[in-house]
């Protein structure tokens, strides 16, 4: 018998975890390393899109996140001031038979839960920061920053927008700011005073806007994500604080749902806004990128986590059977099923157009990871 392949996996984010569930459900021994100390519970919500949605079931995650996320009738999108609707775009039953799994409403914590629940806590390693990579001859040797080296047959890279591994492959590139900025935060709904607001709605102002949707089924948390222009912002990280008065102010005259849920809001951490054009390469001999390491994207179609997860679930089709010596062709087969998908999902993202209007959703939602056909 042939021994399994053990793949080390850089990041323990949406895209690492998922990637290393879908490994294991066809015999690939998987590590994981992560450079956190634990993982941290941030207020945010992620919305989970159908095409995302469709992988998480195969993981056996569908009905721990339907239990734990809101089902939202639609995404409306509607004038900032006069509350025109511009698009509803439905999703409830008729998208979920449409397009073959629920768009369901998540708090990031719960859902990164979740794929964490998918791996065994055995097979991921925290507090491990990678600092080196080598390709041996027959496989990679990992060196981290707690001074543990580790050796393995191949490498995912899903160290997120800021990869050292993608640094390391390809040389260091800076992210492109995009000159702006979201505040986001999740807070209990028991603060809006029993205001209710709508399930999900972008509201689109003129050089901003303010996402604002429930994350939990029975409606008790809320969360809202904001972009607008701060061409000064510098810092990238999970937990700058943002000042809610300066948020506040920044939506001041927007129709009384956004003031409202601003003005209960107690506090609010702030990101700038970042992506990346498309890669020329992802992968090198028995190294791939996965996720936002190789295809960062602004958050404006709500896709990144599921471009993520869908990688997982692409790879470990590719990966399925194939010996040590075949990993690089694999890991090949998976760059040239993905490329032109997630090229085109950043460059729509970019736009900050989608559902603004009437939009063809189809290519997105009704998206399979598990069937779409693998490159020659
Ligand atoms: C404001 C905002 C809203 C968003 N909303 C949505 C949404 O609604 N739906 C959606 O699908 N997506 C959304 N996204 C995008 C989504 O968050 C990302 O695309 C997703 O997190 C990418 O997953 P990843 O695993 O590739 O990277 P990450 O989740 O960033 O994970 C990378 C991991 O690698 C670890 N790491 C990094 N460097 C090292 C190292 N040297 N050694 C070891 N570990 C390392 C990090 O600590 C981290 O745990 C949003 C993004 C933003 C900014």
């Amino acid at each position: 018998m042939t021994k399994p392949l053990r793949i080390a996996i850089v990041g323990a984010g949406m895209g690492g975890l998922a990637a290393a569930a879908a490994l294991r459900r066809v015999g690939i021994e998987i590590t994981v390393y992560e450079q956190a100390a634990q993982f941290a519970r941030i207020g945010a919500g992620i919305q989970i899109g159908c095409n995302a949605m469709k992988v998480l079931r195969e993981l056996g995650l569908e009905q721990r996140l339907r239990a734990q996320s809101f089902y939202p009738r639609s995404w409306n999108n509607r004038d900032w001031r006069t509350g025109e609707v511009k698009f509803d775009m439905i999703f409830g039953e008729s998208a979920e038979r449409k397009f073959g799994a629920p768009y369901l409403l998540a708090h990031r914590g719960d859902l990164h839960a979740a794929l964490a629940s998918a791996v065994p806590s055995e097979c991921v390693r925290l507090g491990h920061k990678l600092v080196g990579l080598d390709e041996t001859g027959d496989g990679v040797r990992l060196s981290f920053a707690n001074g543990v080296t580790s050796d393995a047959d191949a490498l995912i890279g899903a160290d997120g927008v800021h990869s050292l591994v993608r640094d390391l492959l390809f040389g260091a590139s800076p992210v492109n700011f995009t000159g702006r900025i979201a505040y986001r935060t999740t807070y209990p709904a028991a603060l809006l005073d029993g205001q209710g607001i709508d399930d999900c709605t972008k509201w689109w102002g003129e050089d901003r806007h303010i996402v604002i949707y429930y994350v939990k089924p029975d409606r008790s948390e809320v969360y809202f994500v904001t972009s607008q222009p701060e061409p000064d912002f510098t810092i990238e990280s999970w937990s700058a604080k943002g000042d809610v008065r300066e948020l506040r102010a920044a939506f001041e005259g927007f129709h009384s749902q956004v003031t409202k849920v601003l003005a209960a809001c107690p506090d609010v951490h702030k990101w700038a806004i970042v992506d990346r054009h498309a890669l020329k390469r992802w992968a090198d001999r028995n190294v791939t990128l996965l996720g936002d390491a190789c295809h960062p994207m602004t958050p404006y179609m709500a896709q990144g986590a599921a471009m993520a997860i869908e990688d997982a679930a692409v790879l470990s089709r590719c990966l399925d059977g194939v010996e040590r010596d075949g990993v690089a062709d694999a890991f090949r087969r998976f760059e040239a099923t993905r490329r032109e998908r997630t090229a085109r999902v950043q460059q729509t993202s970019r736009t900050n157009t989608w559902l603004k209007e009437k939009t063809d959703t189809d290519w997105v939602y009704a998206y399979d990871a598990w069937t779409v056909p693998l490159a020659g």
